[in-house]
Order: C-alpha cells, then structure tokens, then sequence
C-alpha cells in the first residue's frame, strides 16, 4: 500500500465538500484529481470587486462595473426582437440590464442572487441602462454577500460544466484545511531572507488574496519556486561537470598572442578582446571550457573562434571547426585559409562530396595529428573521425540545443576538449540561464566599424514593381547583388507562399529579364549549392533566390539588397537571421518584405523587424509573443515545461533564483544539509533524468 492514501491532499476530489461525483467527473477532466490538483488549479484572473462603481458615481458611456442584486426581470418581443431585461438592485436605485437575442442570459436570473454587471451605463430615465452588458453570478445562494469579504474573486481556467461559483464555493471550503497540510520546501530562514510567502500562506493568497499586493507576492512565491528547483539542479550539474571531467590546460601567453594577432587583417573589437579574454581563462585551466558565444549577426564571431583555435595548436593540439551546412563550413575554410596562409598550420577539410582516396588520406592526417584544425559539418565529424589530440571544439551557429545535446567527441586522449559553442541567435538572457543553464556565456554586441545600416520596408503589392526597379536599376548602374528569400521550395505545402520555382520563372521572365538569376534551396545537391554559391560569391549570378538554407552565417559583401517573400511566415529571429546576410561591406542595406497572408499579429511582428536592427531586442519581442518552449525548444531538450513560470515576465526572478541556487550548492554542492532535503527531492523528481544528475551528493 502506498503511503499516499493516508495524505490528506491526496483525497480524490469528489470527497471533497461541495464537489460530489458529478463535479468530481468534471474536475478530473481537466487533470484536476485530487486536493492537491486542486490547490494548484490557479486563477488565471481575478474579478476585481474593488474597482466597482457606486450607483451615485455611475457615469455614462464609460466602461464600469457595478455590483447589486437581482430584483425582477422581464422578457418582451420588440421591433428589434427578443428583449430581456434584468433589474438590479444597487442599494434602493436599481441599473436595468437589457440584451436583445440572447436568451441564455435568462438562464440563472433569480432574486437576491448577487450579480456583477460590467458595461458602458446610460442614464435613461428612471434608471441607469446597461446594453449587453457582461454579467457574473457573484454566489448561488441568498445570503451571499461575498463581495463585502472577498474584493478579489478568482477566475478559474474554463471547466465545462462547472460553473466559476461552484468552483469558488469548493475552494472556500477546503481551502483552509488543506493549505495548511502542503509541505514547505524552503527552510524558514531561506523564505525570511528571500522575502517569499510560506506555501500556506501563498496557497490561500493565490486563490482569494486581499489586495493586489497580495497575488503579486503569492504569485513570486510559486515562481521563484518553480525556477529556484530547476537552476539547483543546473548548479549541480555544473559542479558535477567541473569535478568529472578533466581536460589539458591550453595556456597562451604573449608571443602567441602576438603571432595570432599578427594574421588578423584588422583591429579587433571590444567585444572581441572581451569574449577572447573569456575564452582564454578558461582555456587555460583543467576544467573543459563550456562555452556558449552569443553574438548578433556579423558580430564577428569567427575571428574569436579563429583565435581560440590557433591557442589550441600553438600548445600541440588539434582543433575541430564545425558548421551547420556545407556551405558555411565552405566559408569558414576558405576565411581560415585565407588568414593563415603560408603559415606552418595544417587545415584540413572534412566536407561531403569528398572522393573515397582524398577522404581516407584526411582521415590519416588527422589520427596522425598532422592536422592541426580540421573544418566540416557536424554530420560529418561526428561520425568517426580519429582525432589525434583533440584540445578544442568549435561548434558554430549552433542554436537548437540544449543541456542534453553537448555530444562527447573523443580523441585518444584520456582527457576532454574544450568546448565552444557560437550562437547568432541572440538569446534574452533569462532563456540562455534556463536552456543553456549549466553554459558560460559570453555575449558579443555591436558590429566592427565599418558595418553598415540595413533599412527595411515592409511593403504592400503595389509597391512591388517600385522596388523591382530599384533592384534592377543597382545591379546594372552599381553592380550590386540581390537575394530574393522565399519560404518553401514546394508550392504544394502552402498555396500563398511563393514557391522558389514560381518566383525564378516570372522573376527571369517578367522582371529581371536578361539579369543573371540563381537558385539556392536545402534539397540540392552540395555540388550545386556550392557551384551556385562560388558563381555569386564571384558576381557570376547576380540575383540569387534562396530558401532559409542562406540564413546562417553567408557572407558576400557585394550582395547587399534583399527581397523576403510571404515574411509573415518566419519567425522574428529568423527574418533577423536572413537580413544580417546583407550590409556587410561597404554599402548600405536594402531589405524590403513582402506578405502574402498578413496577419494583425504579424503585421505587428514585422514593424518591429524594421524598427530595429538589434538583435537582442528582437529576440525580447519573439520570446514575448511565442513564448521560450516554442522558440528554444526547451521542451525538446528535455527541460519539461514551467508551469508558472515565464521567461519573458519573469526575467528578475530567473536572475535571483540563479544567483540563489548557485549560493546553495556552493555551500551545499550535494544538498546534503537535511534542511534541503526537500528541495533535493524536487529537484531529483523533476530534473534529475533530464540533466542526468544521477544520485547527486
Ligand atoms: P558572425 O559573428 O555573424 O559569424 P563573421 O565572423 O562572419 O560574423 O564576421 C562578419 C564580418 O565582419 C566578416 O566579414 C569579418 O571579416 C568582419 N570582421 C570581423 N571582425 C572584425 C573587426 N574587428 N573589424 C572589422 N571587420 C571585422
Ligand atoms: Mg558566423
């Protein structure tokens, strides 16, 4: 027998007073089975009966809510049909509520019930009339005068069937009871210190609070908690990393330094020496560096990665450079062989499309360690590559992982690589402490001088042809290149957006005729992408239509127009992504969306891409319309899904639970302290597989 049927807040809600089977039948269908669900079946909203209006203060055609008791209702056909009307007694001056057509209203009117009628009044001789107005049932019985003891009434999440009084009427009596048998996970200490609300106390506030300050705190009480248990389990993984794993200290001093510079054709940034100065710290100690660099778009990241590469052969190891796309890790080996020529480094590509003979002797440099960086895609190096001394791994434009998917990557070497990880995707902080919790992380801003501004236009069909020969008109007098980005290569997944082959044929056939024009998509082959990339890299093609496939990290400084097709179907980050392909040389940037099936939404979304060209700010906005599970993947990474919590409105809590939980292991590394034994259990029962903290301690 489990021990939980003798817990009281296990009891099966239908035992509960005022619930029955009935009721209990409906709760259970929304997960609510037993006390315990129950009390954490929070208001989504509070009827505010402190804001109600006095009949004598009643004014008209403004919103206002006033609270009475029903007195007498009728119900007459009129010209404009059905009417029905509600008198309502607001201490001896009554507020007549009319509706046309709508008969359920009638449904519950019965006299003394207390109700609140919420509505824009006119003063219509002898009475105040409220048209259509929105009414709540306040209580089912006659004596209920509630409002004068509740000024918050708690609006339960939709049941159906089950009406917001019922539920209040439940909550009222079991509440008291049952808060008090809920277990406190936080010594009392810890709870002064942190100003949080005892779990009784927040329970009871949270369902009938007594002032706003009220659901303010009861509500950080369950957030904090929330985000306290889950950066307690990253504290801990991050000790555990630190403690587990070994890697070789990969120090630098100044001749390297010097060396290293000296390949560089231009000044580095602030934010360079910054992230560098980071990266070296840690490079130099025996704990395997796990870092996460976040930089916007053309930031510059390459050149730190460079630099850090160069740290690791300059000590006798090898470094792995990996990119999402061939095309990318194309660039990448070409930037690296372009700085570093004619030095003693031995770069080596591993790339698709490789020939059996070319491919083996790679492979033979690298278990040699005659190879000292060696550049590829992910897919590739993750098979079987045999390193020599493997001292670092760069993982480039990496934006869909989490905690779970640091894959170990091995060389003969008993001891770990360093491990650098880059980002364009700018993360709002309070995600990158959630999903990238147990990470350092170094963030770049700003761009290198001489980057120049992108301006955006949304623009509507009629402006299509204006911008067409604007386009037209730099190619031939400037020699400017263009991109045209269109969502789906096949037109059949979604009639609106333009398909890569529509757009190519009436792009050459009606408007650019005569221009050189490209197509770029993911189903390609790699020797055509890359045949297609080389003839636009050189000027050959001059206006290239593309797929997303050139949103991460494509680099040609004379492409600086861009056209984004049915733009209401990317993502904020990722149209951010798709722009930062142009202004990168010495011209200014053009970039002019199209939509083809707008939204008001997303009519809102893109006048914030053109707003601004600031990545982070972008990245703020994606996270407050589509939430962190949707745009991180959080979920699929194995952190299940906050319940309270939310990264975007609780950005400040994530920062003091952080600092907080951080605080606890250091003092506490395996929660041991029996003080912390229940958080220790939390913290194991919700995270513990998904951050693979094993037995902790
Ligand atoms: P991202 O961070 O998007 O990967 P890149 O590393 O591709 O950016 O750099 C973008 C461009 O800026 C490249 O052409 C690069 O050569 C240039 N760049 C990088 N650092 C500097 C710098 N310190 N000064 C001037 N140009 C720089
Ligand atoms: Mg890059």
């Amino acid at each position: 027998m489990s021990p939980e049927i003798f817990d009281p807040l296990y009891t099966p809600v239908q035992f509960l007073k005022g619930v029955g089977e009935l009721r209990g039948e409906r709760l259970n269908r929304i997960g609510v089975k037993r006390a315990f669900d129950l009390l954490f079946n929070f208001p989504r909203d509070y009827l505010d009966l402190t804001e109600q209006v006095e009949i004598d203060r009643l004014e008209p055609d403004k919103i206002q809510t006033i609270v009475g008791s029903i007195e007498s209702w009728e119900s007459r056909s009129t010209r404009r049909g059905k009417m029905h009307a509600l008198f309502v007694d607001c201490g001896k001056k009554f507020v007549k509520a009319i509706w046309f057509n709508m008969p359920f209203v009638l449904r519950d009117f019965a006299r003394n019930r207390r109700v609140m009628l919420t509505g824009k009044p006119k003063f219509d001789h002898p009475f105040w009339t409220m048209m259509h107005p929105q009414i709540t049932y306040l209580a089912d019985n006659e004596d209920g005068n509630e409002f004068e003891i509740e000024p918050f009434l708690p609006i339960y999440p939709l049941t159906e069937g089950l009406k917001q009084h019922h539920l209040r009427k439940i909550m009222r009596e079991m509440l008291p009871e049952y808060a008090q048998k809920l277990e406190e996970v936080f010594p009392q200490d810890f709870l002064t210190q942190h100003q949080l609300m005892p779990i009784a106390d927040a329970v009871k506030a949270i369902h009938f609070p007594s002032d706003k300050q009220q659901i303010i705190y009861a509500k950080r009480r369950f957030v904090y908690q929330e985000l306290f248990i889950l950066q307690l389990g990253l504290a801990i993984r991050r000790l555990q990393h630190r403690t587990k794993l070994k890697a070789t200290p990969l120090p630098s001093n100044r001749s390297i330094d010097i060396r290293i510079r000296r390949r560089f054709p231009f000044q580095l940034t602030d934010s360079q020496e910054n992230a560098i100065k980071e990266i070296l710290n840690d490079l130099s100690q025996s704990i395997p560096m796990n870092r996460l660099l976040q930089g916007d778009v053309g930031s510059g990241k390459t050149v730190v990665a460079i630099y850090a590469m160069l740290v690791a052969v300059a000590n006798g190891y090898q470094a792995v450079f990996m990119a999402p796309t061939e095309i990318l890790a194309r660039q990448h080996l070409r930037t690296i062989n372009r700085m570093l020529e004619d030095s003693r480094v031995n770069i080596v590509p591993l790339l698709g499309g490789q020939r059996p003979a070319e491919r083996a002797n790679i492979l033979q440099e690298i278990a040699s360690g005659a190879a000292n960086i060696i550049v590829g895609t992910q897919a590739i190096v993750y098979g079987e590559t045999p390193f020599h001394k493997l001292g670092l791994v760069v993982i480039d434009e990496q934006h869909k992982f989490g905690v779970m998917q640091r894959a170990a990557l091995k060389s003969n070497e008993k001891f770990d690589p360093h491990y650098l990880v880059m980002t364009a995707t700018p993360i709002p902080r309070s995600v990158a402490m959630t999903v990238f919790g147990d990470l350092d992380v170094s963030v770049m801003r700003g761009l290198p001088p001489g980057r120049q501004k992108v301006v955006t236009y949304i623009s509507n069909a009629e402006d299509r042809a204006k911008w067409q020969d604007f386009v037209a008109r730099k190619i031939r007098e400037n020699r400017w290149q263009a991109y045209v980005v269109v969502p789906l290569v096949e037109e059949s997944e979604n009639f609106d957006a333009r398909s890569l082959n529509e757009v190519y044929e009436q792009l050459s056939k009606e408007v650019f005729v005569g221009f050189k024009i490209g197509i770029l998509h993911g189903r390609m082959s790699t020797e055509e992408k890359d045949r297609i990339m080389f003839d636009f890299r050189t000027g050959e093609i001059e206006i290239l239509i593309a797929t997303t496939v050139i949103e991460v990290g494509v680099d040609v400084a004379n492409a600086n127009m861009m056209t984004i097709e049915s733009a209401e179907r990317f993502g904020l980050s990722q149209l951010h992504q798709l722009r930062g392909r142009i202004g990168r040389g010495k011209k200014p940037g053009y970039c002019t969306v199209f939509t083809s099936n707008s939204t008001e939404e997303s009519q809102k979304r893109l006048e914030v891409f053109a707003s601004t060209s600031d990545g982070f700010k972008l990245a703020e906005e994606d996270l407050k319309i589509r939430g962190a599970g949707d745009l991180f993947g959080t979920q699929q990474h194995g952190i299940p899904p906050f319940k309270i919590a939310d990264l975007s409105r609780d950005k400040e809590i994530v920062e003091e639970a952080r600092k907080d939980a951080i605080e606890m292991v250091l003092s506490d590394p395996g929660l041991a302290n029996p003080e912390h034994s229940k958080l220790r259990r939390q913290v194991l029962k919700r995270y513990g597989a998904a951050l693979n903290l094993g037995d902790v301690g």
